[in-house]
């Protein structure tokens, strides 16, 4: 697919912070897996950058404190889709610098494979692109597999977002050194960085900052959607299919996002948990749109005000890009370590077009990267036959959007799957 970039907004804007405001609160469930478990109690006071829950599982992650402050609240508040989730709510103090005392930096070369992943863990790393998949789990290597290749995602194929390319010009040093870490860990050959070719600064850039000698290649990729999907961008570098039902390691890669590389090298080089991250504030809605480091748990209507607030007509505010973004229920919701972007957009972008019957013209088949079926779980969608749905691997789907903007009877395709996911994770998650 090749939509429209609409990047000319961000991405000659420098990252900026926002202030810090009063109310923060940090969602249990904020990454793919178990939640984490609270590690304080209401009325505690809790410093920045502090462990405020722990890991509830191993495919889950620890969370910290963005902010120093009074815990206020631990239960069930409103969580981005409007559904009450278990969350730590935080009241900032307003006398405090908010400066963090990071833990030292870690001797990371002294520590075994199995130490290293403990760390990633306990630092609440998760993948930055989006996707919130803790990311311990996916450098956790099953004994027997070999790693080969390091691969850095920087192809920021959603329009809008330029987050990540604003961190590989403004931090290559920081993300050469996490992925040497990286790297090493690993035990990879070489690290490959692809960069779709719409950022040329960021290739100069990291290729100026490569050591002679360092095994890092930067591989300008071609601009399409979803060129920044793994497997999408492991058959562009290495021209190899990753079978379904199969993993990147399977093929001996293994891919992270360049923002989770960086929070890698902050960890394990200056003792930074993972406390907030970079988000594009942009659209046809915001005032002044921006790269902005926003404190994890920082409501979007503090965002948003940072950005001169919400132009008139604004219908729709989507968290993520706008192909896999999703739509937050209310501006109360939280910045969370999956939020790449927060997108504004007015009735102009937002009104739905006619729907048409399906045709049966297979386009949506032909868009789709992970040669699934996207019209049949269409109609088994409207059906609500979601276990016929999972047994035709709709899980297989990274909802990447583009069957729907391939569809020309605007069939709203992605979205019925997401319902049919969310019921089927739903249902899977109250009967244990
Ligand atoms: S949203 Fe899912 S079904 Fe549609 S094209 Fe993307 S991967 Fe395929
Ligand atoms: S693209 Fe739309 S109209 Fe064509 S087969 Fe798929 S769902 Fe039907």
């Amino acid at each position: 697919m090749h939509p429209a970039h609409h990047k000319s907004q961000t991405e000659d804007l420098e990252i900026q912070r926002v202030p810090f405001g009063k109310d923060y609160v940090m969602p249990l469930g904020q990454h793919i897996g178990v939640p984490s478990k609270p590690a304080v109690v209401a009325g505690e006071a809790v410093r920045r950058g502090q462990l405020i829950a722990e890991p509830g599982g191993f495919v889950s992650t620890a969370l910290h404190s963005p902010v120093t402050g009074t815990v206020r609240e631990i239960g069930d508040l409103r969580g981005v889709d409007g559904r009450f989730a278990p969350a730590i709510a935080i009241e900032a103090d307003a006398f405090a610098t908010q400066r963090v005392e990071p833990d030292p930096a870690m001797d990371w070369q002294s520590l075994s494979l199995e130490e290293f992943i403990d760390a990633v863990q306990m630092a609440g790393i998760v993948g930055m692109g989006g996707a919130a998949f803790p990311s311990h789990v996916k450098l956790s290597v099953p004994d027997g597999t070999r790693i080969r290749h390091l691969l850095i995602n920087g192809a920021e194929c959603e329009p809008y977002l330029t987050n990540d390319h604003r961190l590989m010009l403004e931090r290559p040093a920081a993300l050469l050194e996490g992925a040497e870490i990286v790297r090493r860990k690993l035990g990879a050959e070489e690290t490959i960085i692809g960069v779709e070719s719409n950022k040329p600064d960021a290739i100069e850039i990291l290729c100026d900052h490569i050591s002679p000698g360092q095994p890092v290649r930067v591989v300008p990729l071609k601009v399409k959607y979803p060129q920044g999907a793994e497997k999408m961008m492991i058959k562009s570098v290495f021209g190899k299919e990753v079978p379904a039902g199969q993993l990147p390691r399977d093929v001996g890669v293994n891919v992270n996002n360049v923002g989770t590389i960086v929070a890698i090298a902050d960890y394990f080089l200056r003792g930074m948990p993972l406390i907030e991250r970079i988000v594009t504030v942009a659209g046809p809605g915001v005032t002044y749109p921006a790269n902005l480091i926003v404190p994890l748990g920082t409501p979007v209507r503090d965002v948003v005000r940072f950005c001169g607030g919400l132009k008139g007509g604004t219908r729709e505010i989507i968290m993520g890009g706008p192909m896999m973004g999703r739509p937050i229920a209310s501006l109360d919701v939280p910045v969370l370590k999956g939020c790449s972007g927060v997108l504004v957009f007015t009735e102009e972008q937002t009104s739905r077009r006619k729907e048409y019957p399906c045709i049966r013209c297979g386009r949506c088949l032909e868009a789709c990267p992970y040669f699934l079926n996207p019209s049949r779980f269409a109609r088994l969608a409207r059906a609500r036959m979601f276990d016929e749905m999972k047994a035709h691997h709709v899980f297989d789907c990274v909802e990447c959007g583009c069957c729907t903007f391939a569809c020309p009877s605007d069939i709203p395709i992605v979205q019925l799957i997401r319902t049919a996911k969310d019921d089927l994770t739903h249902r899977k998650e109250s009967h244990g």
